[in-house]
C-alpha cells in the first residue's frame, strides 16, 4: 500500500493542504489539469486561467485568511508582502489586530504558495486531468488520469465548485442561488500615483437599491472593480459591455480618485459571471476511504463575502492537525472531514440568510415596492456598523470581527437591539459616505443618456 497522499487541484485550497500536509510529515503531491502559471511574480499575480475562471473575477483576503497564514503558513505571507501585496486594517476605533485583509491578486497568492511548495521539494504535476479513484476493498488506493494511475492512500480533493469527483462520493446538503451576476474589470495604477482610501480595509463596497458595487485595492498598484446585478434584471444587462460600463462607474464618487484620468487604466476587459450557487456538500457513506473533499469542492458560497480563500485555508488547517502523526491516515481523514462540514455548517447558513435578504429587497426596489416593511426584516448590515463606530464602538467592532470571520454571525438579539437603538442616530447623522447613484441614473448612463 502506497505511503503517499495525492491533491488533485492546484487552486488554494489544493496548494495550501499539500504545503500543510507534507510540513505535516505527509508524503504529498499535487495533480493540475491547467499548464503552471509564469515563474515571475507580476506575471503569475496576471496570470488566469481555464480551470479557475474565477482568476479574471477579484478577491480580496479577509482577516481570518491572513491571521491562518501568519500562524501556519508565515513563510508564504512574508513572500506575498514581499512582493507587493499590502495588509489594510479595517479602519474602525477599538477594530482587534486580526482585523486586517490581505491587498492582493489571485494570482499572486497562487503564485507564493506554489513557490513554497517547490522550495519543500513537494511535487506539482500540472496539465494533468484526474479522471477517477483508484478503488479496492473500499478504500482509495490511487487516481487514475488519462494515460496512468498514481498510487495514493488519500486523495483530497480540491478540484473547486465542478469537481467531478465531489459529484460522485459526495452528497449535496444544499444548493441555493446567490442570486447575482458579477461584471468585473481590472486596472493598473500610474506609476507613482499613490493608492487612493479604501472604505472598509481593501475594499470600498456600495451598496445600491437593486444593485451593488465594490472596488478591490490589490498588490502592486492593480484594482479592480465589479459591478452585481439580479439575474433576471435584463435592465442592466448591458453592463458587460465596456463602454457602459465605465460611464456606469462614474456615477460612483468614492471611485473617482482611482478612475480619474491619469490614475487608473484598465488592463482587462469587462467580464461576467453568471449562474453563481451556494452549494454545500458532505461525504457519501458509501464513499471509498481516504477520499477528502475540500475547499469549493465541499462547500460554495457567494463571493460577495469574499469567504472562500479563507474557508479553503481554515478547512487545510483541519485536514493537516488531524492527520499530523495519525496512525490510520484514512479514519483520521474522515474524521477532519466530518469536523470540517460541521465548522462549515454555521457560514454557510448565514451567506445564505444574507443573500435571501439582498435580494429580497433588490427585487422589491427594481419592482419599485416600498422598501420600509423589507428592511425591517433585514438582518444588520455590517458595512453600516463600521460606518457607524463614531456612535457605537463596540457594535463596530462586532462588525469588522464578522466581516474579517472571526465570528459567525451578526443576527443575536443583543446585536438587533444595539442596532435599532442606533437607527434614529443614524438617521440624523451626517453620512458617512457619499450615496450611491440612483437605478434610474444608472439606466441612464447605460443608455448612454
Ligand atoms: C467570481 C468569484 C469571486 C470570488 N472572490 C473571492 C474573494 O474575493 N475572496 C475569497 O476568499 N474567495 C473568493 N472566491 C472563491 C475562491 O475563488 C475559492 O473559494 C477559493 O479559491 C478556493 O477554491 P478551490 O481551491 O477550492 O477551487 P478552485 O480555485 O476552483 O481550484 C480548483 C482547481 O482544481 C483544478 N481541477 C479541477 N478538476 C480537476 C481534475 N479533474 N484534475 C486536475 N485538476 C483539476 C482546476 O483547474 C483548479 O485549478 C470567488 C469566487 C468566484 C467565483
Amino acid at each position: 500500500m502506497s505511503d503517499r497522499t495525492a491533491v488533485v487541484g492546484a487552486g488554494i485550497a489544493g496548494l495550501s493542504t499539500a504545503l500543510l500536509l507534507s510540513r505535516a510529515g505527509l508524503r504529498t503531491e499535487v495533480h493540475e489539469r491547467d499548464p503552471a502559471a509564469p515563474d515571475h511574480p507580476a506575471e503569475a499575480a496576471a496570470h488566469t486561467r481555464a480551470g479557475a475562471p474565477q482568476s479574471r473575477h477579484p478577491h480580496i483576503f479577509l482577516g481570518l485568511f491572513r491571521r491562518q497564514l501568519r500562524e501556519h503558513l508565515p513563510d508564504v505571507h512574508d513572500d506575498l508582502l514581499r512582493h507587493g501585496a499590502e495588509e489594510v486594517p479595517l479602519q474602525s476605533p477599538g477594530a482587534g489586530p486580526d482585523q486586517v485583509m490581505i491587498a492582493a491578486r489571485r494570482g499572486l497568492v497562487e503564485w507564493a504558495l506554489s513557490r513554497a511548495l517547490d522550495r519543500d521539494g513537494v511535487p506539482r504535476r500540472h496539465g494533468v486531468t484526474v479522471r477517477d479513484l483508484e478503488v479496492a476493498d473500499g478504500a482509495v488506493c490511487g487516481l487514475r488520469t488519462d494515460d496512468a494511475v498514481h498510487p495514493a492512500r488519500l486523495v483530497v480533493d480540491a478540484c473547486g465548485s465542478r469537481s467531478q469527483l465531489a459529484r460522485r462520493y459526495t452528497t449535496t446538503v444544499a444548493d441555493v442561488e446567490c442570486g447575482k451576476v458579477y461584471n468585473s474589470r481590472f486596472y493598473q495604477l500610474a506609476e507613482g500615483v499613490p493608492r487612493p482610501p479604501t472604505r472598509y480595509g481593501s475594499v470600498t463596497v456600495v451598496d445600491g437599491l437593486g444593485f451593488g458595487a465594490a472596488l478591490f485595492s490589490h498588490d502592486n498598484g492593480s484594482f479592480s472593480v465589479d459591478v452585481g446585478r439580479l439575474p433576471e434584471d435584463g435592465d442592466l444587462g448591458d453592463l458587460r459591455d465596456t463602454r457602459a460600463f465605465e460611464r456606469v462607474l462614474a456615477l460612483f464618487p468614492d471611485f473617482r480618485p482611482w478612475l480619474r484620468p491619469g490614475a487608473g487604466t484598465p488592463v482587462s476587459e469587462v467580464v461576467p459571471m453568471a449562474g453563481l450557487r451556494n452549494v454545500l456538500r458532505a461525504l457519501s457513506p458509501d464513499a471509498p476511504r481516504g477520499y477528502v473533499p475540500l475547499g469549493d469542492a465541499l462547500c460554495v458560497t457567494d463571493p460577495t463575502f469574499g469567504r472562500g480563500a479563507s474557508l479553503a485555508l481554515a478547512q487545510a488547517v483541519i485536514l493537516s492537525q488531524a492527520l499530523a502523526g495519525a496512525e490510520d491516515l484514512p479514519r483520521a481523514a474522515l474524521r477532519a472531514t466530518r469536523d470540517t462540514e460541521a465548522w462549515l455548517r454555521p457560514w454557510f447558513d448565514d451567506v445564505v440568510a444574507q443573500d435571501t435578504a439582498r435580494t429580497t429587497l433588490w427585487r422589491a426596489a427594481v419592482a419599485d415596492e416600498p422598501l420600509e416593511a423589507v428592511l425591517a426584516q433585514l438582518p444588520p448590515n455590517p458595512f453600516m456598523l463600521l460606518d457607524a463606530a463614531p456612535h457605537d464602538p463596540e457594535l463596530a467592532d462586532a462588525a469588522g470581527r464578522y466581516v474579517s470571520m472571526l465570528d459567525t454571525t451578526l443576527d443575536t438579539p443583543d446585536l438587533r437591539q444595539r442596532v435599532a437603538r442606533l437607527v434614529p442616530v443614524l438617521m440624523t447623522a451626517a453620512p458617512a459616505a457619499a450615496p450611491p447613484p440612483s437605478r434610474s441614473e444608472v439606466l441612464k448612463a447605460l443608455a448612454g443618456d
